[in-house]
């Protein structure tokens, strides 16, 4: 907690200092800006439509985004930026001088996940890359695609637009963003030693809310993630002779249901906390008891003490449970996964008048933080003071009818999430341009 703490005061003082030199834009700036954006997306908007397709269409992997980067570093190189490619293994950072000013990063993720896409749509994935040790369909079901093309927009209008702003762009194509491990990865191969530090950072994604909004908050934005694997050991035996045998099954069974009472009987009920178990491995016929059963899950919290309290109920749970079949000790792996983002109150109270200028009631605080985690949280912990906000990717009359149908919407992870193109990438375009040029302009 405390680095966090630290991190956010250190952020909020670079932003005072970075802030000081130039104006932030009025509403009456925004809105010209943003008709500049709006009449060159008219012009753009094709380029982006057909990068977007082909990147939905060959999806990759995290660490194995190798086609991806090297698209986006063709992109970035013909607007004029100098890309360095193989940073932090497959990622990219391209960097756009335009005279004596602040240094920004805007960062997009590259990775898709290991599933088969259902959306049935005509630029759907048919990828297959190995995950794992075995062949896996890939599908952009996270909507990293999309925050893609608005990332190569950006660039592009900020480019053009290159008259209002001083200062260094650092746009960063970040590698592995679903398995927590890419921006580490960037930052351990010197990204703010070789690049420089930015005074402000800025990230988005894209969710299924109504496209055309966006939502954003200071603080906490998204949910710190540990990761759960115990195996449960115990006595193999043949079926019929249960005497003989520890169960280990039996310990998962109790362990996956008794676990929660963490949750609903030992947490504050007003406090955020998910323990689920994803998968469980053990045995291989109906007629043996095995000798152990592997469980795989996920932590989310939000506050440090209540992660640290459940946490150790979780291990409490599983020693309990051994201990009552009378088998050995479990194995308890809980590492830290992702850590919480937390939005730098001076940028957000900076940016928050430019979104509300430009888009109206569109423009919303979020209710609260999402319950997903999110890598760009490294960013922030090394000194980052940044912004990170969602955008809407569903068309209405799509949300609409499935409200109709009383089913839920597809959310990210979904093999039939579908955003719908066009009022998202446009959207995340003039978010990212405007955010940028109220923090760079002259
Ligand atoms: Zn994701
Ligand atoms: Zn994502």
């Amino acid at each position: 907690m405390n680095s966090v703490v630290r991190s956010v005061l250190l952020a909020s003082c670079a932003v005072a200092l970075a802030g000081a030199a130039h104006a932030d834009s009025k509403p009456a700036d925004v809105a010209r800006q943003k008709a500049q954006i709006e009449a060159g997306l008219d012009k753009a908007y094709g380029h982006l439509d057909a990068l977007y397709k082909d990147i939905h269409e060959h999806p990759e992997l995290g660490f194995q985004e190798t086609r991806t980067a090297a698209k986006l570093a063709a992109e970035m190189r013909a607007l004029g930026f100098e890309v360095t490619e193989h940073v932090g293994g497959t990622g990219i950072v391209a960097i756009f001088k335009n005279g004596s000013g602040p240094l920004v990063m805007v960062r997009t993720e590259m990775d898709a996940l290991p599933l088969e896409e259902k959306t049935g749509l005509p630029y759907a994935s048919h990828a297959v890359q190995t995950y794992n040790g075995k062949p896996t369909p890939v599908d952009h079901a996270c909507g990293h695609d999309i925050h893609m093309a608005a990332w190569v927009g950006a660039a592009q209008q900020l480019v053009a637009l290159k008259g209002q702003w001083r200062g260094t762009l650092m746009f960063i194509g970040q590698p592995s963003e679903e398995t927590v491990g890419g921006a580490k990865a960037m930052l351990k191969d010197g990204l703010f030693a070789r690049f420089g530090k930015p005074d402000i950072g800025f990230a988005q994604h894209v969710g299924n809310g109504p496209a055309g909004t966006l939502s954003y908050k200071p603080g906490v934005n998204s949910s710190a993630s540990n990761e759960l694997v115990i195996t449960f050991h115990g006595r193999g035996a043949h079926g019929s002779r249960p005497q003989v045998s520890i169960d280990p099954v039996m310990e998962a069974a109790r362990f996956v249901v008794d676990v929660q009472t963490v949750i609903s009987r030992e947490k504050d009920p007003a406090a955020f906390g998910v323990v689920g178990v994803g998968s469980i491995q053990a045995g291989s016929a109906g007629n043996i008891i095995p000798d152990t059963a592997v469980l795989r899950g996920t932590i989310r919290t939000y506050d440090p003490d209540v992660r640290a309290h459940i946490l150790e109920g979780v291990r409490r749970t599983a020693n309990a449970v051994a201990a009552m079949s009378g088998a050995p000790a479990p194995e308890i792996d809980l590492r830290p996964g992702g850590e919480a983002v937390i939005n730098d109150e001076a940028v957000t109270a900076r940016t928050a008048p430019v979104f509300k200028a430009a888009f109206g009631p569109k423009a919303q605080v979020s209710p609260g933080p999402g319950s997903a985690s999110e890598d760009y949280s490294e960013f922030i912990i090394a000194g980052v003071p940044s912004l990170f906000w969602g955008l809407g990717g569903y068309d209405p009359k799509v949300i609409a009818d499935y409200a109709a149908r009383h089913e839920p919407l597809p959310s990210n992870h979904s093999p039939q999430f579908a955003p719908a193109p066009e009022p998202a990438i446009r959207t995340g375009v003039e978010a990212m341009t405007l955010a940028v040029l109220n923090v760079m302009g002259k």
